[in-house]
């Protein structure tokens, strides 16, 4: 090789690894606020983005205490991912005031997305506690990402971001929105094909935060443990629960790992009615690209063990006592 051409390629390797240290000191940080919405940004940014969780899974997401460490991820972000004010009103305060110049993005304002109104859910309790016994601030259910066409929106809208943050890499967020999307629409299709088997059988839910995956699949959720108990679960609000649970012939009451409830528990034991768990957050599943795919099949897992009609006889009755 003549010298004036080991000159050039030695100038051109010197460019490739000035090049490559300053994509390495560049790496964007990105903070998602909850696991279902960390579990799409490993999917899009898989291979490039290493995000962080801001909220622990088995915390509750609507009223999470900020620790010193998560004021500082907030502050040392380039990206900010949440569902908005709606889900972690907690978040609303510290993000407006150590976001700094982070580019912050509230997936519920997508404009793709068609929110459920509370007042729309299939909930027909008549609580006579009324709103006051809501534990979600907007009028809107912001769970939002219990529907697999919210999380293609939501996939996305992480794209878009990543890749307006990141031209360089375009191609490989493209690659994997591409590969998100496919699985999530394998995904829909597996749930339609198994849910369909249960989609009639009424149940109640601990709180209400499941009206997209009721919407979606077409469920036959019949309200929630929260609306009904309002802030004291006192005997009144136990009469109404089984009130609710004979009129609408419930077949499971489903609690979650962040609030579980020795009421569900011990009504459960009294009327015979089985208990199940749904998990909108995935506790316990490992991170990977696929954590959505997952968080989504255990919930539909969950629901097929509870209200499959053919396993009736694998539940114990509850001990006799006085009726209702
Ligand atoms: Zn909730």
């Amino acid at each position: 090789m003549p010298p004036l051409k080991i000159i050039a390629a030695i100038t051109a390797l010197f460019i490739v690894m000035a090049h490559s240290t300053y994509a390495t000191a560049k790496e964007l940080k990105v903070v998602a606020s909850i696991r279902p919405i960390y579990a799409l940004v490993l999917a899009v940014g898989d291979g490039i983005i290493t995000p962080q969780l801001l909220m622990p899974e088995t915390a509750s997401a609507h009223d999470f205490q900020l620790k010193a460490s998560d004021a500082k991820m907030i502050e040392n972000s380039d990206i900010i991912f949440w569902v908005g004010p709606e889900m972690e009103k907690s978040l609303s305060k510290s993000i407006a005031t150590l976001a700094g110049d982070a580019r912050v993005v509230a997936l519920m304002n997508e404009p793709a997305i068609s929110p459920i109104p509370y007042d729309a859910n299939p909930d027909e309790s008549g609580g006579s506690d009324g709103h006051d016994a809501h534990d979600h601030d907007g009028q809107n259910d912001p769970h939002i990402w219990l529907a697999t066409g919210n999380a293609m929106v939501i996939v996305d809208a992480i794209a878009k971001t990543l890749i307006a943050a990141d031209p360089d890499n375009r191609g490989i967020y493209e690659k994997n929105t591409h590969v998100a999307k496919n699985r999530i629409k394998s995904l829909r299709r597996q749930m339609i094909k198994f849910l369909r088997a249960i989609k009639d059988v009424p149940f109640v839910t601990q709180h209400d935060g499941f009206s997209y995956l009721v919407r979606e699949f077409g469920l036959n959720q019949r309200g929630n443990i929260v609306n009904i108990q309002g802030s004291d679960a006192g005997a009144r609000h136990i009469v109404e629960l089984k009130k609710l649970i004979k009129n609408e012939q419930i077949k499971c009451i489903f609690t979650e790992p962040q609030m579980t409830s020795q009421m569900a528990k011990s009504i459960s034991m009294d009327m015979g009615v089985r208990l199940g768990e749904l998990d909108a957050m995935g506790v316990g599943l490992d991170e990977s690209p696929t954590l959505y795919v997952r968080i989504m099949q255990k919930n539909a897992r969950a629901l097929l063990k509870c209200l499959k009609l053919d396993t009736q006889q694998t539940i114990p009755s509850g001990p006799s006592g006085p009726a209702g």
